[in-house]
């Protein structure tokens, strides 16, 4: 299942974010070319991307050498060193890359990006904490419980793509390693859901897992 065809990824700087973006594209089948000029997180993400390769974003000439601008999206996930994440886009929009998205540290940074023309600027950690007091202040939803540093409990709204779907179907224990607790309809908590019964438009699913899975199983829903 490709939902946007089959687009080429070049990931730039391979840290929480970027490799996670990485595998992540790569699971689901998607060319990933996956650059970071610390041979230690090339080599993390060797075994899962097409290709991993070791180089600095800020040499033109290098990033010239890999063929670039031949992919159809690149993300520059280089989060702590501005200067590099600036020369870098700015090095990919000269080679004419034709999408690419910049994951910004702060608004500054930000205002940057898109003035020297990055196509999409992102503030994951901005957005995450925001995502997670808006949750936290709103009492009618269960949205998020630790049950462990690792392990987690969310309620999720079911995504479009599941609609008219069964929980077999879906195979979220398998794909996710996560476990669907219950089902909450109308308001209706049924905590013994069929595998067989379609899901239907605003079903809530209460789903245990580990975090980091329950994160990709969200991201892949967003
Ligand atoms: P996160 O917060 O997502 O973990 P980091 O800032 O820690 O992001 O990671 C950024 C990654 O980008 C690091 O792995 C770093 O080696 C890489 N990186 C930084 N500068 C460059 C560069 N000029 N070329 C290639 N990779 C770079």
């Amino acid at each position: 299942k490709k939902p946007h065809g089959k687009k080429q990824y070049a990931i730039i700087g391979l840290g929480r974010f970027g490799s996670s973006v990485a595998k992540y594209l790569a699971e689901m089948g998607y060319e990933v070319l996956a650059v970071d000029d610390n041979a230690q997180r090339v080599q993390d993400v060797a075994h899962t991307v097409t290709h991993a390769v070791a180089a600095d974003s800020t040499d033109e000439e290098a990033m010239s050498s890999l063929g670039i601008r031949n992919f159809d999206v690149v993300v520059v996930a280089i989060g702590q060193d501005i200067q590099a994440s600036i020369l870098t886009t700015l090095i990919l929009k000269d080679l004419g890359v034709p999408y690419i998205i910049v994951k910004a540290q702060n608004e500054l940074h930000g205002k940057v990006l898109n003035k020297i023309g990055a196509d999409k600027v992102v503030f994951p950690e901005r957005d995450m904490g925001l995502r997670v007091a808006h949750h936290l202040i709103s009492p009618n939803i269960l949205d998020h419980i630790e049950l462990s540093t690792d392990y987690s409990i969310v309620e999720m709204r079911l995504p479009s793509q599941m609609v008219g779907k069964n929980l077999k179907q879906l195979d979220i224990r398998l794909k996710y390693n996560c476990n669907v607790l219950a089902v909450k309809r109308s308001g209706e908590m049924n905590i013994t859901p069929s595998a067989d019964e379609p899901l239907i438009r605003d079903d809530i699913l209460v789903i245990v897992g580990k975090n980091e899975q329950l994160t990709k199983l969200e991201q892949a829903h967003a």
